[in-house]
């Protein structure tokens, strides 16, 4: 078994509301191998969970609502204040009003499309630069997309505009820090029952669906994005990866025709 010492490594990770959270689930392995973890959350009304999760942990807990530049100012100065530096960064975060779910794309207002890109893309960029200041020796940031970014995903609608920016804004910001040593990349996973999945109207279809219909015939698990964003986001296996949107999804994006039920899977046939 390959081993790996984080300890002396910082990291922080962004969007954990409960033990659900894809990013609890990046989380974990870090801490495993003994990296410190800050983590920061959007609001007070979140703490008391997060405290709860993080019982027995060294890890800071910071608030920071990603649409305040004022408090992701904070958020930096107070990681620099304890730590000094930065190795990580895990932007597990997004959020579009629940009217953009509800009805059809075309429906989008200007705020709506404002505060879904501010929150799920933009906040990405702002966070990026501010934590790169804390990597003189390099680091990794690791952002969560969806397939909906590129393909059409009903009722994904203007989340799937924002993360299409997010994905284009991971190429940008891998290209300006790439000389930096700086990595950013996205991890594209499969759908996985949480808390910001379940506001989405007909995710527990899509959830049967997409699971059945993958090449695995399975849906992902939320440790399996966790292991994957683990192996991305530290150096001795993910070093020369930057700029990518990694699908850990079982195989569904790669597929160009899904199986109508009656037809033959020659996959169950012997030999
Ligand atoms: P989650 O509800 O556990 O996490 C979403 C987080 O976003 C919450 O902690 C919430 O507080 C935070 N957030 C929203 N607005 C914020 C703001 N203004 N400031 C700071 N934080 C804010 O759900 P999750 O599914 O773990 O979502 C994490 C990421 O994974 C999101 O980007 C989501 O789009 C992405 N993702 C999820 C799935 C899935 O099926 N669950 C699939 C692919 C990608």
């Amino acid at each position: 078994m390959y081993s790996i010492d984080l300890s002396g490594k910082v990291g922080l990770v962004m969007g954990v509301t409960n033990q659900r959270s894809l990013a609890w689930s990046i989380a974990q392995p870090l801490t495993r191998a003994g990296a410190s973890l800050v983590y920061s959350y959007q609001g007070e009304r979140l703490r008391p969970s997060l405290e709860k999760l993080t019982e027995g942990e060294a890890a800071s807990l910071i608030a920071c609502d990603v649409t305040d530049d004022a408090q992701l100012d904070d958020l930096f100065a107070a990681i620099e204040a304890e730590h000094g530096h930065l190795d990580f960064v895990v932007h597990a975060l997004a959020y579009a009003p629940a009217t953009t779910f509800a009805r059809p794309f075309h429906h989008v207002t200007r705020e709506d499309w404002r505060i879904a890109m501010d929150v799920s893309a933009y906040s990405l960029v702002a966070v990026t630069h501010r934590a790169a200041r804390l990597m003189p020796q390099g680091g990794s940031i690791v952002t969560l997309s969806y397939l909906a970014a590129e393909r059409v995903v009903p009722h994904y609608n203007m989340m799937g505009v924002a993360k299409a920016a997010l994905e284009a804004s991971v190429r940008y910001l891998a290209y300006d820090l790439g000389p930096s040593n700086v990595r950013v990349n996205a991890i594209s996973a499969g759908p996985v029952r949480t808390v910001a999945a379940r506001s989405i109207s007909g995710f527990g279809d899509m959830f049967s669906e997409g699971g059945s219909q993958s090449m695995m015939k399975r849906n992902i698990t939320a440790e399996e994005v966790g292991r994957a964003a683990f192996a991305v986001l530290i150096p001795e296996f993910g070093g020369g990866v930057t700029g990518e949107t990694i699908y850990v999804d079982a195989g569904f994006n790669a597929i160009g025709m899904f199986i109508p039920p009656g037809y033959p899977d020659q996959r169950d046939e012997p030999g």
